[in-house]
């Protein structure tokens, strides 16, 4: 099967922390219909099948640790409706559409906010949420840490007017009474993650796909740092995204990502994949 005839795409696994490849047929995901894409993955050492629910951008709207006896690690796939998937929402956490609302006056500017707020955080920027007695930031603050789960990131909550609190290099730091960032931290392209919030808006388990890509992006993170600092070599992306089990989609970030951390990617990537995609349309 060539890779026209497949789609793949890289998926968290919490049973083994690692990102796995899933190769989807491109048959099979025409007959979703709407649904969402069941597939059973065998993988690892030792071995174990995993049950992901992807969406129409293939991303993970569940899992499920398996019994189903696997023989061959072609994915089983199937389809399931929208309407089965089990609703996770923990209990006493606010949902993704009322943290938005604390983001930006409009959802567009909301959900760029917000991505952007993300981002920095995943950038290694510390991050402050400036609260008033109308605008409490510890429930948005606890939101925000859930979907990092057990990742180093830096984010406080701080009252109007503490700017003595603010350190960091470039912190991102945003006015949750006016809506709007005081500082922005560094500037980067937060496109992907926009689309990510809004496709959470759409399905219920709305933050286990945004916890699976943060998950993915910080695997990847520390093998590439590991490959950067093992000598001076230049690498092909489109290569270099296998190597580090990634999406070519986040490959920008993580390499703003090691950028920030003070090693040069410059002069070592070669950008097939963007010449690649310019040429195919
Ligand atoms: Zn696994």
């Amino acid at each position: 099967m060539t890779s026209e005839q497949a789609k793949e795409v890289y998926v968290f696994c919490n049973v083994c922390k690692k990102n796995i490849l899933l190769s989807i047929p491109v048959s099979e995901v025409q007959k979703r219909k709407g649904g969402l894409l069941t597939v059973v993955s065998l993988h690892g050492d030792p071995k174990h099948s995993v049950l992901f629910y992807l969406d129409a951008e293939f991303r993970v709207r569940g899992t499920d640790a398996t019994t189903v006896f696997q023989k061959t690690e072609e994915p089983t796939i199937s389809t399931t409706p929208k309407s089965s998937l089990p609703i996770e929402q923990p209990k006493g956490v606010l949902r993704i559409d009322q943290i938005l609302d604390h983001f930006g006056k409009k959802s567009k500017s909301a959900t760029v906010n917000l991505s952007n707020f993300i981002t920095q955080m995943i950038l290694g920027n510390n991050a402050y949420l400036v609260e008033t007695d109308q605008s409490p930031g510890k429930p948005i603050a606890e939101f925000i840490s859930m979907l990092f789960d057990d990742q180093n990131v830096s984010l406080q909550t701080i009252k109007t007017g503490e700017n003595e609190k603010i350190t960091g290099l470039h912190p991102a730091v945003f006015d949750l009474e006016r809506k709007e960032f005081l500082t922005e931290g560094m500037n980067i392209k937060t496109h992907y993650f926009e689309q990510l919030l809004k496709g959470a808006l759409e399905t219920p388990n709305n933050i286990l796909s945004l916890q699976n890509e943060l998950s993915k992006i910080f695997y990847s993170y520390a093998i590439l740092r590991e490959i950067l600092n093992a000598d001076d070599a230049t690498h092909l992306d489109t290569k270099l995204a296998r190597d580090i089990a990634i999406d070519m989609a986040l490959i920008p970030i993580l390499l703003k990502m090691i950028e920030s951390e003070g090693i040069n990617t410059k002069d070592r990537i070669e950008f097939d994949g963007l010449g690649r995609a310019i040429r195919s349309i």
